[in-house]
């Protein structure tokens, strides 16, 4: 890590142990070289396995990619609404919903399925990523032109019912065995309250049917990697790939998503001023997701989180002054709040403020913005959004609030385990108020519960022992 961004330098790997490409230009992309300074945690060296397929994934990119010949091939075939399999190249599109946490975690999801199964990824122009999120792939863009035959706007109005969703069709038994009856597109529904039929997306038997569509698109609101490590014929591939289990979304991450300038300008501009000097940074993430959760009783949850666990000291409400035993210079810790609301590092402000820490440590509070509501959609809210994902990732501990996939990207980008505020029930603060998470995966919240060897319901937190069910959501599953 560094102190600040005045005595950075470009340290020697920054390729990350080859985790990047080369020849991607630099200025275009700043974050892409200089995020490895301020994330804190050593980052764990990737499986050649690893390396090796992503290489092997940009070479199928630039050769199928958009508006090469392979990808102008198939786009004949698409608008005569004809199935093909005349070309090597098939395609991953990724459409997008819900907030930018939900989008880090299924874009990342859909790039491994389409690592999986050799596959490009093409992400839905819809989705605004762009301004956000730099290039990732050398020469050819992962952006799907605007001359492909189904619209964004199409893309958004897909639901299970859509004649084009793939377990409608299995529904409605439309696929027969012969190619001949197989559409040039598909839409899979990966959207939590996904019907049974969905969920046979997770069955080897109808991964080796969609094998043959030449465009799969793909439109979810869940982490799904950890039911792909449930997948017979992924399993090995998975585990050459990546032999630690917890880094997964952390890798994909590491490699996939670059702030691009904009952002990576507020990034810095909110370190420089208000973390780079401290001794410690905390993270804390506050998300109320029901508005009538919210309020006095969270504070002391809060509170009683980092005071139990030792991350931010107690004030001395008898004293109006520390008054030091040597003279040494006060430790600072900078705590870095992300909400919707400003009521909460108001209030710890405040308090630190009014009153010394026992410990004579200066804490100061800092939250970048106050957003009130989500505008998921609207520039500047989605840039200050991904901005602080990124800044809560720098942290050296980190708290975060239960079930939000903004907070697990923040962790798994950092390496950090989290500390958990679990949700508060019947208004008041849960005992113990958070729990240590124990792994950096972000939790899938809505996994298929349907055995497809033996045709039935499963506990799929029970199969094997790198999929558990997660901390903060019993009927979740995450990888170990
Ligand atoms: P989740 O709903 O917590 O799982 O996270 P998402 O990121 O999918 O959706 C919540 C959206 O609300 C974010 O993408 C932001 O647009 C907004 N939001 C929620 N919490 C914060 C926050 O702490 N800071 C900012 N800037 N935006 C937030």
């Amino acid at each position: 890590g560094v102190n600040s961004s005045q005595s950075v330098e470009v340290p020697k790997d920054k390729l990350l142990a080859g985790l990047l490409p080369e020849g991607l230009d630099e200025n275009s992309c700043l974050s892409r070289y200089q995020l490895v300074m301020y994330q804190k945690q050593q980052m764990r060296r990737p499986s050649s396995h690893l390396i090796h397929r992503l290489r092997k994934y940009e070479s199928l990119h630039r050769k199928c990619g958009p508006f090469t010949e392979s990808y102008n091939r198939t786009l004949e075939y698409m608008k005569l609404g004809k199935y093909t399999n005349s070309t090597d190249c098939k395609y991953v599109v990724w459409t997008a919903i819900h907030g930018l946490g939900n989008r880090l975690l299924t874009l990342a999801s859909a790039f491994l399925y389409a690592l999986l199964t050799n596959r490009v990824l093409l992400i839905d122009p819809g989705a605004k990523i762009a301004d956000l999120l730099c290039e990732p792939f050398p020469e050819v863009s992962w952006s799907l032109p605007s001359n492909f035959p189904v619209t964004s706007r199409q893309f958004n109005a897909f639901r299970k019912n859509s004649p084009q969703s793939y377990g409608n069709m299995l529904k409605n038994n439309i696929l027969g065995n012969s190619t001949s009856t197989l559409p040039p597109y598909v839409f899979l529904n990966l959207v939590g309250g996904y019907n049974d039929y969905d969920q046979l997306f997770f069955c080897d038997e109808h991964q080796s049917i969609l094998q043959k569509v030449t465009w799969l698109i793909i439109k979810s609101d869940i982490y799904f990697v950890p039911s792909l490590f449930l997948i017979p014929s992924f399993e090995q591939q998975l585990s050459n790939l990546f032999p630690e289990k917890e880094l997964v979304f952390h890798y994909l991450g590491r490699y996939l998503y670059h702030p691009t300038n904009s952002v990576w300008g507020l990034i810095t501009r909110n370190y420089d001023t208000y973390l780079a000097r401290a001794d410690e940074r905390i993270g804390i993430q506050i998300r109320i997701f029901n508005w009538r959760n919210h309020g006095p009783y969270v504070l002391d949850q809060i509170l009683a989180c980092v005071r139990k666990e030792h991350l931010l000291p107690r004030i001395n409400q008898s004293k109006s002054i520390f008054i030091p035993f040597d003279d040494q210079k006060p430790k600072t810790k900078a705590v870095l709040m992300t909400s919707l609301t400003s009521w909460y590092s108001e209030q710890i402000r405040n308090m630190y403020l009014q009153h010394p820490t026992v410990t004579g440590e200066v804490i100061q509070v800092h939250q970048p913005s106050q957003e009130k509501y989500q505008q998921t959609g609207k520039q500047m809210h989605d840039r200050k959004a991904l901005a602080e994902i990124y800044l809560l990732s720098f942290s050296d501990k980190l708290v975060t609030s239960a079930c939000s996939t903004f907070g697990y990207v923040a962790q798994s980008l950092g390496g950090l385990k989290p500390w958990i505020l679990y949700r508060p029930e019947k208004l008041k603060a849960p005992d113990p108020p958070c729990q240590r998470a124990v792994s950096l995966e972000p939790c899938f919240h809505s996994p298929p519960s349907y055995d497809c060897k033996r045709k039935k319901g499963i506990d799929t937190g029970k199969l094997v022992p790198h999929v558990q069910h997660c901390e903060d959501r019993k009927k979740g599953i995450k990888l170990v």
